[in-house]
């Protein structure tokens, strides 16, 4: 999907699209010229395409040929490197490739197999979080007798972080009625204030509950909101809680030197994950997870059935990676992260995080510049938060005009983002990092939101009597220019 590509977003109706595709499954092998037909003229037009340079929604999941090339030898190989005998290549650049990663990310050494911790891959942050909060949970179930105090254990996050937390945290039994989602606001860049979660983990030990896993994130999904990692930790420590730290979009970033700070206190973690899927120039799937006590995931992940027993394991010299996940079969992800460090280099890997901030910058100042728009929260990263203004006669704040902005520049096809809501704030979110944005794509989105803000505004706002700044022809016209380029 290169520049030239005006519409790379075309919404689909669900029933005209299932209408073209065969639907019985064939008894014959079919020609692999017709299946090939069919994901041209079917498949391709239903596909968001993720890597296209005008995908501005969610978090990018970025790629590179490198990563590429990763994947199709991962494929290739079709390795299952569940334990260390079953691929000892597999296991073992796993190990040398998180470590790698762990060094550029500053990490100290009790994160690291080179000092007292090591790193794991998973498919998702998900699954990862799922692996500590089981390690935790069965840490301080032994601790406090048994699993009829199960129902105690109570987790923290803030209303910011990923839904994917509370699903975790059910999934290894804590009741919801024991997830603690610690509000934000707009006054604090919407982070984790460490004087309202320990003020909730005090009421809850005064209850005769036993606080048991605390999550901060840095790098929000709806805002790229960073919750203060020192004074967390800092809690964290006094009232023994397991510290995990999501970084799954953000981690990446911080290989720069000057966005390193983000990651300050680190140390008072007990675990930390990240995903070179989505920044890192690393095609889907990778996580990377990081734990200071291996031993207390596999403690609560190992299994030992006879059919998997062997003299490496036995000698407990090697890494089983099947005790650091939830399944047995594994992916040999690490190929395809170690191909894409090598062959990049932290020097380019630096230079597209870097890149992708200073666009967003760039997009950042049009905001600023244009009296009509706002940014709703500070940009950190790439990513960047605005709104149109609200006017005093919009009850709703402004959330039915931003929300239809959104839905018109979606539905021309040309660009895709996506929106969050923070402290009832309807936002618009504009994520800068696939592989191929380059500048010129971020000023002609800002050239699509001026024309189709200029509809909508003019539609919307006809009625109220406001007027709209701007000649449409002329703001479409330099659109059509920009896309053209
Ligand atoms: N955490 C954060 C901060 C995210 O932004 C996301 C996804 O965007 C996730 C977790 C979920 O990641 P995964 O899909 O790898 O579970």
């Amino acid at each position: 999907m290169g520049s030239t590509s005006k519409k790379t977003f075309l919404p689909l109706d669900p029933v005209s699209f299932t209408d073209k595709l065969p639907d019985s499954t064939p008894y014959c092998p079919e020609p692999l010229e017709d299946i090939l037909k069919d994901v041209n003229d079917c498949i391709i037009p239903g596909l968001t395409h993720w890597q296209s340079p005008n995908f501005f929604a969610y978090f990018q999941a970025n790629a590179s040929t490198a990563g590429f090339l990763g994947e199709m030898l991962c494929s290739g190989f079709n390795v299952v490197g569940f334990n260390w005998i079953s691929s000892p290549a597999a296991t073992e650049l796993e190990s040398l490739v998180l470590d790698w990663v762990g060094k550029l990310l500053k990490l100290p050494s009790s994160f690291l197999f080179s000092g007292t911790g090591g790193g794991v891959s998973h498919g998702s942050t998900c699954e990862a979080v799922v692996c500590v909060l089981a390690a935790a949970r069965d840490k301080a179930l032994e601790r406090l007798g048994g699993w009829e105090h199960m129902t105690k254990l109570v987790v923290y996050a803030s209303d910011q972080t990923h839904f994917t937390f509370q699903k975790a945290a059910k999934l290894v039994g804590i009741p919801p009625s024991n997830f603690r989602l610690i509000e934000t606001s707009f006054s604090t860049g919407f982070s984790m204030s460490p004087e309202m979660t320990r003020l909730t983990i005090e009421d809850d030990v005064k209850s005769g509950l036993v606080p048991l896993f605390l999550c901060a994130t840095i790098g929000t999904t709806p805002t790229g909101a960073v919750d203060p990692i020192v004074e967390l930790g800092k809690v964290a420590m006094e009232f023994k809680l397991w510290l995990h730290i999501d970084a799954a979009y953000a981690g990446s970033a911080c290989i720069c030197a000057e966005l390193r700070h983000y990651l300050d206190g680190v140390e008072l973690a007990n675990s930390i994950s990240m995903n070179p899927h989505k920044w890192f120039l690393t095609n889907m799937d990778c996580c990377c997870l990081w734990i200071k006590e291996p031993n207390l995931l596999t403690d609560s992940l190992s299994s030992d059935p006879e059919y998997l027993r062997n003299k490496a394991s036995k000698s407990k010299e090697v890494v089983d990676y099947k005790d650091w996940q939830i399944a047995l079969s594994r992916r040999f992800r690490a190929l395809k992260l170690w191909i894409v460090i090598r062959r990049h280099g932290l020097a380019n890997l630096m230079y597209h995080i870097r890149s992708d901030i200073a666009m967003a910058k760039r997009f950042e100042a049009f905001v600023r510049k244009d009296e009509r728009f706002e940014m709703v929260v500070p940009r950190k990263f790439a990513l960047v938060c605005f709104r149109l203004k609200p006017k005093a006669e919009e009850e709703d704040e402004g959330r039915e005009l931003n929300r239809k902005l959104v839905e018109a520049i979606n539905s021309s096809g040309r660009a895709f983002m996506s929106h969050a809501v923070a402290g009832g704030i309807y936002v618009i979110r504009c994520a800068i990092g696939t592989t191929l944005t380059q500048q010129h794509h971020v000023d002609a989105l800002w050239k699509l939101i001026l024309t189709r803000f200029g509809r909508k505004a003019l539609a919307l706002r006809k009625r109220c009597g406001t007027e709209f700044v701007g000649d449409e022809d002329e703001i479409l016209d330099d659109f059509i220019a920009a896309a053209e380029m």
